[in-house]
C-alpha cells in the first residue's frame, strides 16, 4: 500500500512549522509498513494533477503570503473542488483554512478563496492568540492545539471539527473550531497539530486509506503513550479536568 501526500506551497505557508505535520503523517504509515511519497507543489512549479494524490495539505501564513498564494491557488480552483467533491482528503489550517472559504475580507481589501467551503473570514481588531482545546464528537481524545489569528471565521452550516472547551476557535463566539467537510478537515490550531493529537492524524490517515484501497479496514494501533501523555497534560493544564 502507499499513500502520496501533496504539500501546497509550503514555500509561502508553513508558519510554526506547519510541515511537521507531514512528517507525522509519513511517520504513522511507515511505521505501520504502509510506503508514504511526499510530493511538494511550490511557486516554481506548473502543471496540477490530483489524478494520484491521496493527501493534499495547506498551511498558514501571514496575509501577505496568503495574498500571493491566493492568486495562485485561484488558477487550481476546479481541480482542487472536484478533488474535494470525490472525497479527496485535504487538511487545510489557519490561513489555508481561510482560503478554502468564500472570502477573507481585510480592512482595505479581500482576499478571494476556493469556494470549497460555504464560509467566509472578517479580519477583527484584536488577534486570537493562544492554547486552545477542542472535543470533537468523533474522537475520544481531545485535540488540543495553539491558535493565532486575525480573521474571525462564520462557518454557517458546516460541521465544525471541534467545540471549544478552552480557547478562541472560528469567531471568537460560536464557541465552533474548524470545519470538517467530507474528506475535509479544516482548523486555526498551527504547528504540531497532529503530533499533538495522534488519533486525529489517523482520522485523517484512515479516509485517506479507505478511498484508495476499497477493501482497506483500519490501521493497527501505534505505541502512542508519549503522544498521549503530552496531549492530556495539555488538558488538564488549560482546563483542570
Ligand atoms: N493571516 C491570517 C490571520 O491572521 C491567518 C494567519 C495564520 O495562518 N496564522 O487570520
Amino acid at each position: 500500500m502507499k499513500i502520496k501526500i501533496l504539500h501546497l506551497y509550503p514555500d509561502l505557508l508553513n508558519l510554526y512549522g506547519d510541515k511537521g505535520n507531514i512528517e507525522c503523517l509519513r511517520k504513522r504509515l511507515v511505521w505501520r509498513g504502509i510506503d508514504a511519497e511526499v510530493v511538494s507543489y511550490t511557486c516554481e512549479n506548473s502543471g496540477f494533477d490530483l489524478s494520484d494524490v491521496d493527501i493534499v495539505f495547506i498551511g498558514g501564513g501571514s496575509d501577505r503570503e496568503q495574498k500571493i498564494v491566493c492568486h495562485k491557488l485561484l488558477e487550481h480552483k476546479a481541480a482542487l473542488r472536484e478533488y474535494v467533491e470525490n472525497d479527496g482528503v485535504l487538511v487545510a489550517v489557519c490561513g489555508g483554512y481561510q482560503l478554502l472559504g468564500k472570502y477573507y475580507k481585510l480592512e482595505d481589501e479581500t482576499i478571494e478563496g476556493l469556494e470549497i467551503l460555504d464560509i467566509y473570514t472578517d479580519q477583527g481588531k484584536k488577534r486570537l492568540i493562544g492554547n486552545i482545546v477542542l472535543e470533537s464528537d468523533f474522537l475520544n481524545q481531545k485535540i488540543v492545539g495553539f491558535e493565532n489569528h486575525g480573521g474571525r471565521t462564520y462557518i454557517g452550516g458546516h460541521k465544525p471539527l471541534g467545540r471549544v472547551v478552552c480557547g478562541y476557535g472560528n469567531d471568537d463566539n460560536s464557541g465552533a473550531e474548524g470545519v470538517v467537510y467530507k474528506n475535509v478537515v479544516a482548523t486555526y490550531l498551527h504547528g504540531p497539530l497532529f503530533p499533538k493529537n495522534p488519533q486525529l492524524c489517523d482520522y485523517v490517515l484512515t479516509n485517506a486509506l479507505k478511498r484508495r484501497y476499497s477493501d482497506f479496514v483500519c490501521l493497527p494501533p501505534l505505541e502512542d503513550d508519549l503522544e498521549n501523555t503530552a496531549n492530556e497534560y495539555i488538558v488538564k493544564r488549560f482546563t483542570n479536568k
